[in-house]
């Protein structure tokens, strides 16, 4: 039996946000990138209509993707530096 290996397109959005970290009050910025790839099974795709183009589902899962970085509030674990983790483990 052969195996098919299909690659969808992944659309990446870098973001960063300045943080204070929990463990010494510390301003930083903290980067993270999402990524989704257009492909079937994606929600918003399987909503498009049936005439949409492959331009369009790029589109959507462009606007997706772009949505899931700006709503990101990163969490006291990603705020929080290396050293201030270890630091804090010792207590
Ligand atoms: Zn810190």
């Amino acid at each position: 039996m052969d195996t098919y290996t299909t690659r969808f397109l992944e659309v990446k959005v870098h973001t960063q946000r300045r943080v204070e970290c929990p463990g010494c009050g510390k301003k930083r910025t903290v980067r993270r990138t999402f990524c989704q790839t257009v492909n079937p099974y994606h929600p918003e795709v399987k909503a498009l209509p049936l005439t949409a183009t492959y331009d369009d589902a790029h589109d959507m899962v462009r606007e997706s993707v772009r949505r899931e970085a700006e709503d990101w509030v990163p969490s006291d674990y990603e705020a929080r530096h290396v050293a201030c983790v270890e630091e804090r483990a010792g207590l």
